[in-house]
């Protein structure tokens, strides 16, 4: 099978002729790492490996990844993972960051987080990081089959066209289960239908980042989060209702006042706005791959090992953890032979991605009991949390005020460290933050004794 149409260079990437693929492999392609799909997180595991040394071969469906409602923004942690992967910079590019997020609720200011904030589209995000896998070949194509084991791994095409490398990293998404039965490997559904995402630009006089919480547990609304991607102002509602309930029909009809519907407060915080364009729609389960440790040659990454609820927020975090946990084991897997069992458990029982995994899934279901569950426990404790929350924030907002050193510190603790100032800054940002948790736990003890 000839490769020549199917080999393509990323747009920064090493070019490699078809002829120069056939010379040195033959009709076949090989190499260390074929990482099989380029999502965020395969393209973000071909940046890493080949940075490290690795030679990689990436295959996508598509050359270039197409227009899609996924993740529009990059905030707090995973800004910091990606600069500890060398891949902030590539990917926000020119995005100017906004330093805050307002946390609203009833028509009233909660709090303020001090961050930054990237708003971005989720192909753009792809497209840019693709660009930084420098030394990875690119194959477009559909794989159909992966034939695995201890020494090779045998990834074929849709086309039979065949890719040999001592590893395989499946990043194919959250609906990828094609692949699955031939390498023994299971997908349990952990949550069917557990949340819908919507996705519409809004036109508003304002330029900040709101986070809107629901108001009553029945309408089974997360929050909204309006936020600016350039010129435009994107808004996303994470909820817990069907795809077929009627209100959520009403809202591809009448979206602003479907809106209004569940927070009928909003426009007191927002200001007057309307929903502009087509609405996005779309619902999430939550799945999980099984029997995967035992599978030798072959590691899952991101949705498709377990895939995400978006209304968490917790989806790069993990893609992220994952290739920062391959970047940590697949060098020194490939100067030792073989590519058993034994180095893939590794990687699952790494413990960064471990704590990154169970944390999104305990998120997953406790964020959704918080929003629908109706009982007086659950009145009690989304009481509290608000209330708890509103404290600390008029708190925060008055030492905003009156001091305004203390306000340099909260901005965040990235100061530089080399002057005597941004020293100061970031250990009072620091003891603000000790403050701040010990705070939320004496509140949460005299609320629930
Ligand atoms: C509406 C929505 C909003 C979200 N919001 C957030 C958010 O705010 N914050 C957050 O952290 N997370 C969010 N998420 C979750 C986040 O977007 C996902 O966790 C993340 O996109 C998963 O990336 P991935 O690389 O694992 O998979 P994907 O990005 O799905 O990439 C999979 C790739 O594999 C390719 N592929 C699949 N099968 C094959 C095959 N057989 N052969 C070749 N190629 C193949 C596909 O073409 C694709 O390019 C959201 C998700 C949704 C749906």
């Amino acid at each position: 099978m000839v490769v020549s149409h199917l080999i393509q260079s990323l747009p920064d990437a090493t070019i490699q002729s078809s002829a120069q693929a056939r010379d040195t492999c033959g009709d076949n392609v090989k190499s260390d790492v074929v990482v099989v799909g380029a999502g965020l997180g395969g393209a973000a595991a071909a940046a890493v490996l080949s940075r490290a040394g690795c030679d990689v071969v990436v295959v996508d469906r598509h050359a270039t990844y197409p227009a899609d409602f996924r993740a529009e923004q990059l905030v707090g942690s995973q800004t910091d993972a990606l600069r500890r992967l060398g891949l902030l910079d590539g990917i926000v590019g020119q995005t100017t960051p906004m330093p805050s997020a307002t946390a609203a609720c009833y028509g009233k200011v909660i709090d303020s987080t001090y961050s930054l904030h990237y708003g971005l589209r989720y192909e753009d995000m792809v497209n840019t990081t693709r660009s930084l896998a420098g030394g990875a070949r690119f194959v477009t194509g559909r794989v159909a089959q992966v034939v695995a084991g201890s020494e090779t791994q045998k990834v074929f095409l849709a086309d039979g066209t065949l890719i040999e490398a001592r590893l395989v990293v499946l990043a194919t998404g959250p609906n990828c289960g094609d692949l699955f039965p031939s390498l023994g490997i299971e997908r349990t559904m952990l949550s069917e239908h557990h949340s819908l995402t919507l996705g519409f630009d809004v036109q508003t006089a304002s330029r900040r980042i709101l986070v809107y919480y629901g108001e009553r547990a029945g309408d089974r609304m997360d929050y909204l989060t309006v936020f600016p991607i350039g010129d435009t102002m994107r808004a996303n509602l994470f909820c817990y209702v069907d795809p077929g309930d009627p209100w959520a029909r009403s809202f591809k009809l009448n979206p602003k006042q479907a809106l209004l519907d569940v927070m009928p407060s909003l426009e007191r915080t927002i200001g007057p706005f309307e929903v502009v364009g087509k609405v996005q729609v779309r619902p999430n389960s939550i799945q999980r791959a099984e029997n995967v440790r035992q599978q030798a040659g072959v590691v899952l990454i991101g949705d498709a090992f377990q895939s995400s609820c978006p209304a968490v927020g917790t989806g790069i975090g993990r893609i992220l953890a994952d290739v920062e946990a391959l970047s940590r084991l697949v060098p020194s897997w490939l100067a030792t032979p073989g590519m058993g069992a034994d180095k893939v458990e590794r990687f699952y029982t790494d413990p960064a991605k471990c704590q990154f995994d169970v944390q999104a899934l305990r998120d997953t279901h406790y964020r959704r009991a918080l929003c629908t569950q109706t009982s007086w426990r659950w009145k009690a404790y989304r009481t509290q949390h608000y209330y708890r929350r509103r404290t600390l924030g008029i708190i925060s907002r008055a030492i905003r005020r009156d001091m305004p050193l203390l306000n340099g510190a909260m901005v965040g603790s990235q100061h530089n460290q080399k002057t005597r100032k941004g020293r100061l800054f970031n250990s009072l940002a620091r003891s603000w933050g000790a403050a701040k948790r010990a705070l939320m736990a004496a509140l949460a003890l005299l609320t629930f004794g």
